[in-house]
């Protein structure tokens, strides 16, 4: 079938993969085939794309991209009981080993066997079908959209990230990073009873985005303002209850104890490719708790849930839609990082 395949580093093309056919005509009992009709591109298809690897994983051998997607289930496997042709959803992309030691101690997304989509050797979905297990392929109801499905898989962090903080309600929290991530954290954090979050970032409009999600968002632009100066001012010296960390850049991550306060946590989101220096001793006079997270686990239900009571409304964060056909186009335009949008969907032909 035609697929956006990632050939090598830098080299992407839209092409029929026949292998992929011959992978997808298997429908194990407890599977779905799914029609893809939108995917996002994530920053890690985009690293794929631009740098051939992350970390370990190096694609060695022309790769389908993508892993936020939401589409309609048109076949099921013999001993699905919980959804139907016709049904509209959103899937999960990491698949575990059922069996593993971390499955079953219901870290599931810290297997070190779990398959996950575009993340060699597997394959993703910019494609128009699927085959998934029942198990990570979550029901929408209908006033969830294609497109808002689609931004579960991100949101899917924030929450994760937000649940691992285990948020007090009134708690002050600051988001490093106004990316994709960095916004959807924002959010899981004030669904999760934060009173004020501060979203800061080098990106005006990215700023100017954050502000408009929600009155109890305020951004701080580093280029004129200092984070822990801005925190200690609002907070009377005390500092913030909660830092995100959601750039992965080295620099953001030294400073994150600054704006902490006293017995604060500090969530590492942003991934780190390299060993990066970390501040001890700000950390121990706090007593700060560190989280760190690896994508999410048992979340996704609880995204659908808040996307469709409108707890978290995510349709600010779509700036760009593209068509399946174009979609070389809208990886070399992600690729190029423009400041004003924050995520990138892809439409495929119904
Ligand atoms: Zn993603």
């Amino acid at each position: 079938m035609k697929s956006l395949v990632l050939e090598k580093k830098d080299d992407i093309t839209l092409r029929d993969f026949p292998a992929i056919d011959r992978e997808e005509e298997v429908l194990g009992p407890r599977d779905v085939r799914i029609k893809m009709h939108t995917v996002g591109i994530c920053g890690s298809d985009v690293h794929y794309y631009t740098h051939g690897r992350i970390g370990p994983f190096v694609v060695n051998a022309p790769m389908i991209l993508g892993h936020e997607a939401s589409g309609t289930v048109i076949e099921t496997g013999s001993d699905v009981t919980t959804l139907s042709v016709g049904d509209r959803v959103c899937m999960e992309p990491g698949v575990p080993d059922p069996n593993s030691k971390a499955t079953r101690l219901g870290m599931y997304n810290v297997d070190p066997a779990v398959r996950f989509w575009a993340t060699p050797p597997i394959h993703g979905i910019l494609r128009p079908t699927c085959v998934h297990p029942e198990a990570f392929t979550f029901k929408l109801p209908d006033n969830v959209s294609f497109a808002e499905a689609a931004m579960v898989e991100p949101l899917a962090v924030g929450v994760h990230a937000a649940t691992k903080a285990r948020i007090k309600p009134g708690d002050i929290a600051v988001v490093i990073g106004a990316g994709p991530i960095g916004l959807v954290t924002a959010l899981s954090a004030l669904a999760g009873g934060c009173a004020r979050v501060y979203v800061a970032d080098l990106a005006e409009k990215k700023l100017e985005i954050a502000a408009s999600l929600s009155a109890a968002i305020t951004p701080i632009d580093v280029k004129s303002q200092n984070i822990p100066e801005v925190i200690k001012r609002d907070t009377d010296g005390w500092g913030a209850d909660i830092v995100f960390e959601a750039t992965g850049s080295p620099k953001a991550a030294a400073g994150v104890f600054e704006p902490l306060c006293p017995g604060g946590c500090v969530v590492m989101i942003g991934g780190q490719p390299d060993p990066i220096s970390y501040d001890a001793g700000a950390a121990m006079i706090r007593e700060a708790r560190i989280e760190n997270i690896f994508r999410y686990a048992h979340v996704f239900p609880r995204c659908v849930a808040m996307l469709s009571s409108g707890a978290i409304d995510v349709k600010p964060l779509i700036t760009r839609t593209f068509a399946f056909e174009d979609s070389v186009r809208a990886f070399e335009i992600a690729a190029s990082a423009p400041p004003a949008d924050v995520k990138l969907q892809i439409e495929l032909p119904q």
